[in-house]
C-alpha cells in the first residue's frame, strides 16, 4: 500500500465552512473527552490491522534493468487538527510511536502529520521529530481559512513556520498532490504547505460537509475526483503506487478522502488487506480503482447514462449541481449495502468464526 491516510480524531479547533466533514469542528468539555476517547480507544487495532508490511512496487519508476522497485509507504496522520493537547498526548504521539514499533523491521514507512500549523511550536516540532516524523504538511493555507485570506498574509505564515521548521532540520518539499513517485526522496524530515486554492486537485471543493451544505463546491461532471489523488483510482491494487485509502477514527475504511457513502470494512475488527481483497472481484469496487465510477452499475443493472443521471441534484440551496460523487453515493445507498454485507461475511466465514 503506498497511502494510508488516517483521520486520527474528529476535534479541531476550527469550524472553516467549506469543510468536507461537518464532525471536524470545536468539541469542549463531555464532548471533547468523547472524540478523544474514541480516538483513544480505536488507534491500536487500527494500527494493528494495517499491513503488516506497508511498501509497494512502482510501476512508475522501474529500475534499469525493468524489475520494480520496493518502496516504503506512507502513513497520513491527520484531523481535524491532530495537534490540539489531548489529541496530540493521547492520540497522535502514541500511534506514532505504534506505528514505529510496527514497522521498525522492515526500512520504514513515512510517518506524515497533517496539520493546520496554528498550533506549531519549537517544543511540538520537536517532540515529533523524535517519534519517527518523515514529512509536517501543512494545509490549510487558502483563503477559506479565517486569518489567512490573502496572499500577505498566507505569506507570513508561511514564512513563520518555515524558519520554525529549518531551524529543526527540517526541508522544503512538495505538497502529496500527486501518486508519480520520486526515484530519490529526499533524505531527512521535510514540510510541505498546501490548501484549497484554485490550483490544487482540492480547489473546487467536494459535495461533502459543509462545504455542501455552504453551496460551496463549484465541481460538475468533468471533475472527476475518483480518478485522482484522495480519490478512489487504484485503492484495491494495494501491491502498487497509487494504492490509497482513508480510515476514519472509528476505524471505517474508504476507498477515497471524499469517502464513500458507506464503508467497505472496519479496522477495529478486520485487516486492511483482507477487506481490499474481498472486493477486488465485486464490479463496483474494480470501477471505482480504475476512476471510472459511472461504469460502478454496470453489472447491477445501472447503465453510464443512469449513473450519470443519479449524479445530478440540487444543492441545499436548490441550484442544479452535478458530480460522480453524487452518483456514487446514490449507487450506495441503493445497491451496495447487501454487496458489503456479504463480502464482511465471506471474510468472517473464511476466518472460521462466522457471524
Ligand atoms: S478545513 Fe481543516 S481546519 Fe477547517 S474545520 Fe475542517 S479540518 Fe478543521
Ligand atoms: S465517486 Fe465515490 S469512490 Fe469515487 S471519489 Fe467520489 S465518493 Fe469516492
Amino acid at each position: 500500500m503506498e497511502s494510508i491516510y488516517y483521520v486520527l480524531s474528529w476535534a479541531c479547533h476550527r469550524k472553516c465552512r467549506h469543510c468536507y466533514e461537518p464532525r471536524f469542528r470545536p468539541y469542549v468539555r463531555s464532548a471533547l473527552e468523547a472524540v478523544v476517547a474514541e480516538a483513544e480507544q480505536n488507534f491500536p487495532r487500527i494500527i494493528d490491522h494495517l499491513p503488516p508490511r506497508l511498501s509497494y512496487l512502482d510501476r512508475a519508476c522501474p529500475a534499469p534493468d525493468g524489475s520494480l522497485v520496493e518502496r516504503p509507504g506512507r502513513i497520513i496522520l491527520a484531523g481535524g487538527e491532530v495537534l490540539l493537547d489531548a489529541v496530540r498526548e493521547r492520540v497522535l504521539y502514541p500511534a506514532m510511536q505504534r506505528i514505529q514499533a510496527r514497522y521498525r523491521q522492515q526500512r520504514g514507512v513515512e510517518l506524515i502529520v497533517q496539520t493546520t500549523g496554528d498550533l506549531l511550536t519549537e517544543t511540538i516540532v520537536e517532540e515529533l521529530l523524535a517519534r519517527g516524523l518523515t514529512t509536517l504538511s501543512v494545509s490549510g493555507v487558502d483563503d477559506f481559512h479565517s486569518g489567512m485570506q490573502g496572499q500577505a498574509r498566507q505569506r507570513a505564515f508561511k514564512e513563520r513556520l518555515r524558519r520554525l521548521f529549518e531551524a529543526h532540520g527540517l526541508r522544503g518539499s512538495a505538497a502529496p498532490v500527486s501518486t508519480a513517485s520520486e526515484a530519490a526522496p529526499p533524505a531527512g524530515p521535510t514540510y510541505n504547505f498546501f490548501g484549497a486554492t484554485a490550483d490544487t486537485w482540492i480547489g473546487r471543493l467536494w459535495p461533502r460537509g459543509r462545504a455542501w451544505d455552504n453551496g460551496l463546491s463549484t465541481a460538475t461532471l468533468a471533475d472527476n475526483f475518483c480518478n485522482r489523488w484522495s480519490g478512489g483510482l487504484n485503492f484495491l491494487e494495494h501491491r502498487y503506487n497509487g494504492s490509497e485509502v482513508s480510515v476514519d477514527p472509528a476505524g471505517n475504511v474508504f476507498p477515497c478522502c471524499i469517502k464513500t457513502r458507506l464503508p467497505i470494512g472496519n479496522l477495529v475488527e478486520e485487516d486492511l488487506i483482507g477487506i481490499l481483497d474481498s472486493l477486488a472481484e465485486e464490479p463496483a469496487y474494480a470501477a471505482i480503482s480504475s476512476g471510472h465510477p459511472q461504469r460502478m452499475g454496470l453489472a447491477y443493472g445501472w447503465s453510464e447514462e443512469q449513473f450519470v443521471e443519479a449524479s445530478r441534484t440540487l444543492t441545499p440551496k436548490g441550484e442544479p449541481y452535478a458530480n460522480l460523487c453524487i452518483g456514487c453515493d446514490r449507487f450506495h445507498q441503493a445497491v451496495l449495502g447487501p454487496v458489503i454485507e456479504a463480502a464482511r461475511a465471506r471474510r468472517a466465514a473464511a476466518r472460521g468464526g462466522a457471524r
